[in-house]
């Protein structure tokens, strides 16, 4: 069996471990994730309609997504790196009466068992926690089925998404806790369109994700200037 290189900087897992406990409080570390994630599920299902697909959502942490996506009627699987977040998620789950599979391995591990299995995948603020994502981006083409859909949302690398995503949301508001995100792993949309197009999936759409704090509200927008989403299909198959 080919060796699967190791994607994973243990030092973003055991971040995510530390605040594990804070997963699902509003008003805690994950706060900005509860606000944009109605944003995100629309995306997510006017696109490619979640009721009753197979999902898989790749670095789920404390569930935030896989569970809206379960309320819509989507049967999710939530994979993480990271044993915390994971406990967290499947008790939140229990209370909420929800069924979702939560499991603790890596993409790329899961993809050798499970090639071509999903209808969706969905890999949420991610790409920018680890060290190649263009690893991650290989493993949900192998994962979806030929015709599926690929979403993906990260931070864009420029001026602009230092200056508001640091320097503003870390440094100046305490919007996230400090050190969550490092600039240098921010990805460029040109960067992830030519990763994805390497492994034939196919671009339908890159949109902005304008977060706006004070109200704590979150619009799409054209231009992907510092939080996006990205949208691809695997090409083949059949489209629904
Ligand atoms: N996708 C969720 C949570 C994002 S936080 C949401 O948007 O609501 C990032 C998550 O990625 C954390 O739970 C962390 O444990 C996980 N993670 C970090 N590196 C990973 C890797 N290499 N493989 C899988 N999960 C990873």
């Amino acid at each position: 069996m080919a060796t699967i290189e190791k994607n994973i900087d243990e030092s973003e897992i055991s971040k995510f471990e530390t605040m594990a406990s804070r997963w699902w409080d509003r008003e805690g570390a994950f706060g900005a994730l509860h606000d944009i994630n109605e944003t995100r599920v629309r995306y997510i299902n006017t696109r490619a309609h979640l009721s009753g697909k197979q999902v898989l959502d790749i670095g789920c942490g404390g569930g935030i997504l896989s569970e809206a996506m379960a309320k819509i009627g989507a049967q999710v699987t939530g994979i993480d790196a990271g044993k915390g977040p994971l406990e967290i998620a499947r008790s939140h789950m229990i209370d909420k009466g929800l069924r979702i599979d939560y499991r603790q391995v890596t993409a790329e591990a899961f993809a050798v068992a499970h090639s071509q299995c999903y209808d969706i995948v969905t890999c949420m603020e991610l790409l920018e926690h680890v060290p190649k994502p263009w690893s991650i981006i290989n493993a949900c083409k192998e994962l979806v089925r030929p015709g599926g859909h690929v979403f993906f949302a990260t931070l864009n690398r420029n001026p602009l998404s230092y200056l508001l995503a640091i320097l503003a949301a870390e440094n100046l508001f305490g919007l996230v806790p400090k050190g969550t995100h490092q600039y240098r792993r921010f990805i460029k949309p040109s960067e992830m369109i030519q990763w994805a197009q390497a492994v034939q999936l196919t671009l339908k759409d890159v949109s902005g994700l304008l977060y706006i704090p004070l109200l704590r509200r979150c619009i799409l927008i054209g231009p992907a200037c510092v939080n996006y989403m990205a949208h691809f299909s695997r090409r083949g198959g059949l489209q629904t």
